[in-house]
């Protein structure tokens, strides 16, 4: 059967050897009959290969978060994704954390393609920050991921105008002399989500970014099982497979039954009904939408986030609605209670979004009243479970029902559980496996589960952020990985506010100190002739002591200020950084003793 030919991408991207449509087998609907490429084939290219393929995780082995995968040969790389991580409850102040790039930084010339699998911020969150640093290759992503790609680095002003390209499951690039990728499409909580399978001269490497299977998505197509065996029948060296869920058994639940449940719900409840979930989770959002119409609910849409990517989406066509079923402020107050829905940001708990807003009264036109029903329409997030759990206390306390998915099965979630991650093994076959996509307990637990499928364990590669996976021929042909021990860096990238990495760990540990102990600050006036204090010195403390309440504390701390100052022999030595060093350390063990506290002390010295 002949396939029309028709190019997707036209010119050569920089540093590329430029792509043509002419796949392999696998790669759908495409046959021996095609153009061939003016890259030479493949095959040449293994023949006189004698090198390393190394594939370098540079994020996402030690948490889910700033996902980045870097896969070399011969100084020619490609990138798979590029992401952020939200940061630790100790970070404080930090706004997210991105990969770190050190290994890439002399090698822009060899970076021939950066390649994101979906729209979620773990693997899109870094590219405003990072490619303007790696030379601004070409990157390739599907076209929501692209809206939401661009929308971001439009905010950001460092971001350069980014030369991309989309992608499609029919698509194959040619990237550099050294690979060939082709895309699969998967389904996860976000539309238009796509496993990357890259073709290299010492093997097959599949990537599959986050993915559920689900054979009933909400607009999207379901899983292509036949098309991943046929994948799988070509032989696959590497596959590098998500791990969030590989610690539940079972099977994910499909997208269109979590409808069903929410649909049950939605027909009992009187009041208002409010519904926390990411912004991200579209489908989700999606279905949604198409219950409020259904239920006669009009929607009251909050937060930035979910405002923007509904936006996008609704542009692109990857959401169907009429704009007509939104309301905004002025309309609210008109509306019956069973007849609004309100969609928000902020089911993790998260400072700043909308429900943490309504509930700590800062919110402009919600508050919670008896009647109301408050769903979280996501799992928690490893290590959010406390900031949760205060979130649902404070709603209840205020008069509305909390419904969690642990109460009913309003969560359904994107990434593929373990009889799912088994399914990917079986129908793929690959010789080698890197769980990746999670802490390691999740990648060991993925690991256990390859072995129950059969892959040696040798084979099996649980790896650190950075720790380099190494393949070559052997003597007698044949491809052979191992785990090096070899690391590159991946110490934290932090971003506080729109600076990148000036956050050291010193400002980290001052912050913390602040916000456990809070401070104190000590203004003293030094007459410089006589070396005597004018006056007495000022004390302001923040988040240590409650002054009206510690009188006698304050007043104690400003004698032994004082008498710092005055005994201070100014003939030897005035310098005032001498006189701050001992009013910190001093005043510092003194507050110890007396409350057991630390708090930062931040002496200022003025000389007159
Ligand atoms: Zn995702
Ligand atoms: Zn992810």
């Amino acid at each position: 059967m002949m396939t029309k030919y028709k190019p997707r991408i036209s010119g050569r991207p920089h540093g590329a050897g430029g792509e043509k449509r002419r796949p392999f087998s696998a790669f759908r609907g495409v046959q021996a009959n095609h153009p061939v490429a003016v890259n030479p084939p493949m095959e040449k290219i293994i023949e006189s290969a004698e090198g390393k393929l190394k594939v370098i995780v540079l994020g996402g082995l030690e948490e889910v978060g700033r996902n980045m995968t870097l896969i070399e040969y011969e100084r020619e790389i490609i990138i798979i994704d590029m992401g952020l991580q939200f940061p630790e409850e100790d970070m404080l102040g930090i706004d997210y954390i991105i990969p770190n790039i050190s290994y890439l930084k002399d090698k822009a010339e060899w970076i021939k393609g950066v390649i994101i699998t979906h729209g979620h911020y773990d693997h899109i969150g870094g590219i405003q920050h990072i490619m303007g640093e790696i030379g601004n290759p070409p990157i390739f992503m599907s076209k929501l991921t692209a809206g939401l790609v661009k929308k971001k680095c439009a905010e950001y002003r460092n971001c350069p105008k980014l030369n991309d390209k989309l992608i499609d499951e029919d698509l194959v690039l040619r990237l550099g002399q050294s690979f060939r990728v082709g895309f699969l499409r998967v389904n996860h909580s976000i539309p238009d989500c796509f496993a990357v399978i890259v073709d290299t001269p010492l093997g097959r490497i599949v990537h599959t970014g986050d993915f559920k299977i689900d054979y009933s998505p909400v607009n999207d197509k379901p899983a292509d099982l036949q098309r991943i065996a046929q994948i799988g029948s070509e032989g696959v060296l590497l596959l590098m497979s998500e791990s969030t869920e590989s610690t539940h058994p079972g099977y994910q639940i499909s997208e269109s039954a979590i409808g069903n449940e929410m649909d049950k719900i939605f027909e009992k409840i009187e009041g208002r009904i409010i519904v926390g979930t990411f912004a991200s989770q579209l489908a989700r959002v999606q279905k949604l939408f198409d219950l409020a119409e259904k239920h006669g609910r009009r929607i009251y849409l909050q937060g930035r986030s979910m405002n923007d990517n509904v936006e996008i989406a609704h542009q692109i066509g990857y959401m169907k609605f009429n704009p007509r079923i939104l309301v905004n402020d002025n309309e609210l107050e008109r509306i019956p209670d069973n007849k609004i829905l309100v969609l928000g940001t902020g089911s993790q708990g998260e400072s700043n979004a909308f429900l943490q807003r309504v509930v700590s009264h800062e919110h402009k036109t919600i508050h919670l009243k008896e009647g109301d029903t408050v769903i979280f329409s996501s799992s928690v997030v490893p290590g959010n479970e406390r900031t949760i759990q205060s979130l649902k206390d404070m709603m209840t306390r205020q008069g509305a029902d909390v419904i969690h998915y642990e109460m009913m099965d309003v969560h359904a979630g994107g990434h593929a559980k373990q009889e799912d991650l088994k399914l990917m093994m079986r129908l793929l076959k690959p010789e080698y496996l890197m769980p990746i996509h999670g802490n390691h307990y999740m990648l060991k637990a993925h690991g256990d589960l390859a072995r129950a499928v059969g892959i040696p364990k040798e084979k099996i590669f649980i790896a650190d952020n950075g720790q380099i996976a190494e393949f070559v021929k052997n003597e007698t042909g044949v491809t052979v990985g191992k785990l090096t021990k070899e690391k590159v860096i991946t110490d934290y990238v932090m971003v506080d506010g729109l600076g990148v990495g000036d956050v050291s760990n010193i400002v980290l540990r001052d912050r913390r100190v602040m916000a456990e102990d809070g401070m104190i600050v000590i203004i003293a006036t030094i007459d410089s002739e006589h070396g005597k204090t004018i006056g007495n010195p000022d004390i302001i403390s923040r988040g240590f002591v409650y002054m009206k309440d510690s009188r006698e504390l304050i007043e104690a701390t400003r004698m032994k200020v004082k008498k710092m100052v005055e005994s201070h022999d100014s003939r030897t030595s005035a310098d005032i950084d001498h006189i701050k060093n001992r009013i910190r350390d001093e005043v510092g063990q003194f507050l110890f003793m007396k409350t057991k506290r630390r708090p930062m002390v931040l002496p200022v010295v003025i000389k007159v």
